[in-house]
């Protein structure tokens, strides 16, 4: 048994996982050490992958080279793509998981790295060491015994840090049900001089689907049925068909996708009489009566906040999800609660499709220490303790795939450390992960951060259809992307460039046939030819309701390999109708961009510079940027103030 290594990894959530495989992928000797070898990247809370934003952060952990969108793929029974009814820079990928084999999944993919190890205990305390003058972390202690050493550690302990959980009244320490919580760690890190705070977030009851009556519940299908497809968007069954074949993943690599069979997800409703129950029983919720007094996720409130913020609303939506391909147990997504399990069961038998139901456990909130994100510099090491690198729920971020993302990057850049290269960090204009992660670091956190389209200003270079293009030559040129996935990349921009050029070259020729059918489309009749380019910008057409009218152009798509034509079909349709905005964008991101290579040195004493605001002075003095771009964002640091940088840069 081996006892030292390049990287050691503690804690096997999400954050782990990718960090563990992404270190070792590197070459890095790894060890990722957690509590509990069964529970690998359980998901605490719902059994869903993706969603807005966080869908786009999935695919680009995948063209990195990351593995949260091929276990998701392989896990998944249920695909929608959210957003469609909006422009493409919102759309959004999610999936419904099948738990037990996601962590299945996860478990196979580690042990079949070869330079990672896997090792089953609680970590306890780090092994420091004081080199120059400053604290730095050399390996770790375990409640069994064993000492580890590390020439870098990552730290990603989730919500296990001190965790106390709220069942109502009673108060029990632990990381998440049934799971001891982590002790000494928090303690340890503040002692070095960590900012160490307290969050909470909550999860809401888990039911058996024999006591849920289905037909007072409304049906929702994935995407991946034609009809349901069909019944939403026009042209629906004829688009699934011709393009959106094997379209239903997050992974680029071919092969991956869904191998457990379909489920549906389920809709109901609160009522007045279930609200009445909540309100009657607020004193005895801990976030009303003063027991919790930690900040949790705005979006994703508790049962007892939505009925007290929205007093107005007589209903709120609760979806039914299944936990996984076979099993009967349900997750009511929309009803988290900490309140006492007798007023949770209350109030769920007052909705008419609950009137019987089940518990399998009742909703609970948890409180837990995470550490002040201000204090890690962007490749995710912490500025105060050497060697030591954080990620996921331990940086004050709420979910998994910002968690996932995090322990990517953080176990990329120690791996990269201990071979000595440059840190990877993505730009604002590259990555949603390049946004999260300077958000962090720049801004800090006072409430559970998870990710949306909004915090992106370069929203429509960020897309999901082409996170491979934009991420990919990354992950290849550090060597997590293997050659096939950067040859399948390859591939696809050539197929879609050739489609786009195809395109450009067609002309659509005037003709009786061609107007009528663009006139029952809803679009004015051609005057004179057009090249199809062209006719693609307007709002009506796309190449589905096209192709049906112009054979030529059904023939050119048929002639796309299956596997990818969706996503090629797809990534053309985009550049075409919107090939205006995303240059105008990429011009204003590089010239932003121009901001982030003027480097700040690194011990510069701005309490001398007393022609910045006092806010200014303190602010840039505690966060410390890297770069007048990275300045330009903190909060409290206005533009005078970075005009005031640039001219003292510049003398
Ligand atoms: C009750 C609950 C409700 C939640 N609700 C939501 C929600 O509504 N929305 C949302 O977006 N997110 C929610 N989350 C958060 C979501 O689960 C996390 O964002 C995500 O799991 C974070 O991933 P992570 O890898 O950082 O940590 P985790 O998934 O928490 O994983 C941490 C891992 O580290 C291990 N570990 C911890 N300490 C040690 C140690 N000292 N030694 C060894 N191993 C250790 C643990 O066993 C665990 O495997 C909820 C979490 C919980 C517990």
């Amino acid at each position: 048994m081996k006892f030292d290594y390049d990287v050691v990894v503690v804690g096997g959530g999400h954050a782990g996982c990718e960090a563990a495989a992404a270190a070792a992928g590197l070459g890095a000797s790894t060890l990722l050490i957690t509590a509990d070898l069964n529970r690998l990247a359980q998901m605490s809370c719902n059994p869903a992958v993706g969603g807005i934003a966080k869908g786009q952060i999935v695919r680009e952990i995948d063209a990195l080279g990351g593995r949260m969108g091929i276990i998701a793929d392989t896990t998944a029974i249920q695909f929608r793509m959210l957003n469609r009814s909006k422009g493409p820079a919102v759309w959004s990928p999610r999936v419904q998981s099948d738990r037990t084999r996601f962590i299945d999944e996860w478990r196979k993919v580690l042990e079949n790295i070869p330079a990672l190890r896997l090792f089953q205990d609680m970590v306890v305390s780090f092994i420091v060491e004081e080199e120059e003058g400053r604290p730095v972390v050399k390996g770790v202690r375990t409640a069994l015994g064993f000492e580890f050493r590390a020439r870098k550690v990552v730290l990603t302990a989730g919500t296990f840090l001190n965790g106390l959980m709220h069942f109502g009244p009673r108060q029990i320490p632990g990381g998440r049900i049934s799971e001891p919580a982590s002790k000494g760690l928090s303690d340890q890190l503040k002692e070095l001089g960590i900012n160490t705070l307290r969050m909470k977030t909550g999860t809401p009851a888990r039911i058996d689907a024999r006591s849920i009556d289905f037909s007072l519940a409304e049906r929702q299908d994935g995407d991946d049925r034609v009809e349901a497809f069909a019944a939403e968007f026009p042209g629906g069954e004829e688009r699934v068909t011709l393009i959106e074949r094997d379209f239903h993943k997050f992974s680029f690599l071919p092969n991956i996708g869904r191998r457990l069979n379909p489920r549906s997800c389920y809709i109901v409703h609160t009522n007045p009489e279930v609200h009445k129950v909540l309100n009657d029983n607020l004193d005895s919720s801990p976030l009303y009566n003063g027991q919790i007094q930690s900040i949790g996720p705005r979006y994703c409130p508790s049962i007892e906040t939505k009925i007290v913020t929205f007093a107005d609303k007589d209903s709120h939506q609760l979806f039914l999800e299944p936990e996984g391909e076979t099993t009967s147990e349900f997750y009511i997504n929309g009803f988290s609660s900490s309140l006492p399990w007798e007023v949770q069961l209350e109030a769920l038998k007052k909705v008419p499709a609950l009137r019987d139901v089940h518990f399998y456990r009742p909703g609970y909130a948890i409180e837990y220490d995470y550490f002040d994100p201000t204090q890690l510099t962007h490749d995710l090491s912490s500025k105060l303790v050497g060697n030591l690198y954080m990620a996921g729920q331990v940086n004050g971020t709420t979910g998994y795939e910002e968690a996932a993302a995090q322990g990517l990057m953080a176990g990329i850049n120690a791996a990269l450390s201990v071979k000595g290269e440059e840190p990877l960090i993505l730009g604002r204009d590259e990555a949603y992960i390049g946004v999260l992660i300077d958000d962090l670091v720049t801004k800090g956190v006072d409430e559970p951060y998870r990710m949306f389209t909004s915090r992106a200003e370069y929203r429509i270079l960020l897309r999901q259809d082409d996170a491979d293009m934009r991420l990919t030559p990354i992950g290849h040129r550090i060597g997590l992307a293997d050659d096939a996935r950067y040859d399948a990349m390859l591939r696809k921009r050539e197929e879609r460039d050739a489609l786009i050029e195809w395109c450009g070259r067609f002309l659509v020729k005037i003709g009786d046939d061609i107007n009528a059918s663009l006139e029952s489309l809803g679009t004015a009749p051609l005057t004179a030819s057009l090249r199809l380019a062209e006719l693609l910008k307007r709002p009506q057409l796309n190449f589905t309701n096209l192709a049906a009218i112009l054979p030529k152009l059904r023939k050119r798509i048929q002639e796309i390999e299956e596997e990818r034509r969706g996503e090629i079909v797809e990534a053309a349709e985009i550049l075409i109708k919107y090939g205006g905005y995303i240059e105008r964008e990429r011009e204003q991101a590089d010239k932003a961009r121009r901001l982030e290579y003027v480097r700040l040195p690194d011990g510069l004493d701005y309490h001398s510079l007393h022609s910045l605001s006092t806010e200014a002075r303190q602010k840039l003095d505690r966060i410390r940027p890297a770069t007048i771009g990275q300045a330009s964002r903190i909060p409290g640091v206005s533009p005078a103030d970075i005009n005031i940088l640039l001219v003292l840069l510049r003398n």
